[in-house]
């Protein structure tokens, strides 16, 4: 009876643990993904890189099939279309290293005001930035809108959101974006300042409630001191 017992137990584990194994990192991300459902890939989306997809060069491939990077449909495609600056994708895939993010705009998709096409520069109307130069539009500028499946929104606080500056933070000043944005709360907690590479206008930090901006102001190099 015991070996019975013993035998239907065991069946029992064998069971569970053929439907909860993560062996390949899937099932994990089902559970709780990069982006919500509705906002980048899903399991089901076989075209987010299909195998013979092998636009962007090694480092966006090896970010886009990262289980903790996830993306919009747009920001995938800029990335595989190569208009992501090779910086800010290794600052992402650094991120990564610690966090689960989201993010949803680089370059396409990306508007300052509503109904306002983008261009090279800021549109007058956003905060006081109108006339300065519009990262987005070099894709020198991401924006991560989950962190570890919660919204930035809400969670500038969360130890998960603030680690994200962290992480930022030690990234070497001339690697490090100089263009860094967030909810007010998240900056005056993480308590960095413009030689950083930390943005402290309030207008702007009111218009970053709901995300991180990560931004490249030059070209090339970066203007932190720190
Ligand atoms: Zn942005």
């Amino acid at each position: 009876m015991k070996a019975k017992f013993f035998a239907a137990l065991l069946c029992l584990c064998v069971v569970l643990a053929a439907a909860c194994g993560t062996p390949d990192g899937l099932d994990r991300e089902a559970l709780n993904p990069a982006c919500p459902p509705g906002l980048g890939r899903g399991l089901l989306d076989d075209g987010f890189l299909g195998p013979d997809d092998e636009r962007g060069g090694p480092a966006v491939r090896k970010l886009l099939r990262n289980p903790d990077f996830g993306a919009s449909s747009e920001a995938a495609e800029d990335l595989r279309g190569g208009v992501v600056d090779p910086r800010l994708v290794e600052t992402l895939r650094t991120v990564t290293e610690r966090h689960r993010i989201c993010v949803d705009v680089f370059k396409e998709g990306h508007f300052f005001v509503q109904g306002v096409e983008d261009g090279p520069r800021i549109p007058d109307g956003y905060g006081e930035a109108g006339g300065l130069p519009n990262t987005h539009f070099f894709g020198r500028a991401a924006d991560i809108r989950y962190v570890d499946g919660e919204p930035v929104e809400g969670n500038g606080l969360s130890p998960e959101v603030l680690d994200v500056g962290r992480v930022l933070a030690d990234i070497p000043g001339q690697n490090r974006p100089d263009q860094i944005i967030g909810p007010g709360d998240w900056t005056r907690e993480l308590g960095f300042g413009y030689e950083e590479g930390w943005i402290l206008y309030k207008d702007q930090l009111d218009l970053h409630n709901k995300h991180l901006h990560l931004g490249y102001i030059r070209e090339n190099g970066t203007r932190n001191t720190r």
